[in-house]
């Protein structure tokens, strides 16, 4: 039988939206089910690196993104003795010599505004998704779908992983996170600020529409934030009034980390933060999707994808681990606390930024231009993805 579908993406997150986007240009037929009627009103992600802008453009989405984001070049970095110095992206080896800050909802909205409303069944929370010989079933309500692929965008807590018993061990870190969105009255403009105090982390990005996020590190997670909490810790910690009355919105996190053991099954392939997790400090959830959607969609335009689905096992499993491994060791870092840790935090921050050949490998790192395999023409040739698909 003729499946429905090419392919099913279940969850139109940003990871969900962007691979439909890179599908649809290659003329295959494919459907978004999201759950979802209306957009999430509260955004998570706020950087957009490089490599990802580099995906954008084969859409020619990166000029748009640009025009709504606001790119931040440099970093600056206080401890508790005061300044340590800057972080630049501005050297970084790449056209885009910043991380355009863009909040995640409008990277939502951008994407699916490019696919179309008619590419999206809203409101099609999917319950069951089977595998047949040639094809794949997936129901949502009363109504069954078919597709030669399913993919599974559908979040951290995949409802799809889990129905296809697929392991993902976790681990639950013992950082705590509140956040919140304000009115910027502070004169840092574009510039980002990190804040490593002695009693806890701070960190300050902006963002487009003369707002700022502040995210906090607290001793645990703080499920009922007090009102006013936010501004009273940013004010203890850094001095810096932030009135409440800016306040914009909040949440609290607790970040964990997983890998999953196979990102594909069959016909049923994982994707985004359905495949892994990371600590959301290093801003590389998203991104880390993202490549996992232009590496998928170039695996679902072979002939027979089933070929490349080891690879794209293999590359985006290394990927997403750096990813993770480089995001737990900036958080741990960063929210060292007491007078002696952040004594050698500081020596060692404020030797590292003092140097312009560090600073700008920095710069490149929490840009993930050194991620391994993080854009496609950086998989090598050894086994054979390239040579297969005839990828320079
Ligand atoms: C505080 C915070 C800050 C962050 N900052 C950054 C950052 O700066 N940069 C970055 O790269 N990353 C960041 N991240 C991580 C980023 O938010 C995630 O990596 C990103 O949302 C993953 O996108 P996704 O599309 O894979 O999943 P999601 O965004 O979770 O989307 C999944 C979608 O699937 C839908 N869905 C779920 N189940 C079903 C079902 N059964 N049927 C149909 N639909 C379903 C959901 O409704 C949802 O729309 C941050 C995260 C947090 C929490």
């Amino acid at each position: 039988m003729k499946p429905d579908f090419d392919v099913i993406i279940v969850g139109g997150g940003p990871v969900g939206l962007l691979l439909a986007c890179l599908l649809k240009k290659q003329g295959q037929r494919t459907r978004v089910l999201e759950k979802r009627t209306q957009p999430k009103s509260h955004s998570a992600a706020i950087g957009i690196t490089p490599p990802s802008l580099k995906i954008l453009n084969k859409l020619g989405l990166t000029d748009s993104f640009v025009a709504h984001g606001l790119k931040v070049r440099d970093c600056f970095v206080h401890g508790q003795s005061g300044p340590l110095g800057c972080m630049t992206f501005r050297n970084i080896p790449d056209q885009h010599p910043y991380v355009l800050a863009l909040p995640q909802v409008m990277t939502a909205a951008l994407l699916q505004k490019h696919l179309g409303a008619e590419e999206i069944e809203a409101g099609s929370e999917v319950s069951e998704v089977k595998q047949l010989a040639d094809h794949c079933l997936v129901r949502t309500g009363n109504r069954q779908w078919t597709a030669r692929y399913v993919v599974a965008c559908d979040g951290w807590r995949s409802p799809v992983r889990e129905h296809i018993g697929m392991k993902a061990p976790a681990h639950t870190y013992d950082s705590h996170f509140i956040m919140g969105d304000f009115m910027d009255r502070t004169s840092f403009g574009d510039e980002a600020h990190l804040f490593f105090t002695a009693t806890g982390a701070v960190e300050s990005f902006p963002l487009p529409g003369g707002q700022r996020r502040w995210v906090v590190q607290t001793d645990k997670t703080l499920s009922d934030l007090p009102a006013g909490r936010i501004s009273e810790l940013i004010q203890q910690r850094t001095g810096i009034q932030v009135p409440v009355a800016d306040q914009i919105n909040e949440s609290a996190f607790t970040p964990h980390r997983f890998n999953c053991e196979r990102y594909y099954d069959g016909r049923i392939i994982l994707c985004g933060d359905a495949a892994h997790g990371m600590s959301p400090i290093g801003g590389q959830g998203m991104n880390t999707g993202f490549a996992d959607a232009e590496f998928l969609a170039e695996v679902l335009a072979h002939p027979d994808p089933s070929t490349l689905l080891p690879a794209y096992n293999h590359y985006r499993q290394q990927a997403a681990k750096a990813a993770i491994l480089r995001a737990e060791w900036g958080m741990w870092f960063g929210t060292w606390r007491g007078k002696p840790r952040s004594f050698v935090r500081d020596t060692l921050l404020r030797f590292l930024l003092s140097h312009d050949s560090i600073t700008t490998r920095l710069g490149s790192f929490y840009a993930m231009l050194t991620i391994p395999f993080n854009t496609l023409d950086r998989v090598p040739l050894s086994l054979g993805f390239n040579r297969v698909h005839g990828l320079k």
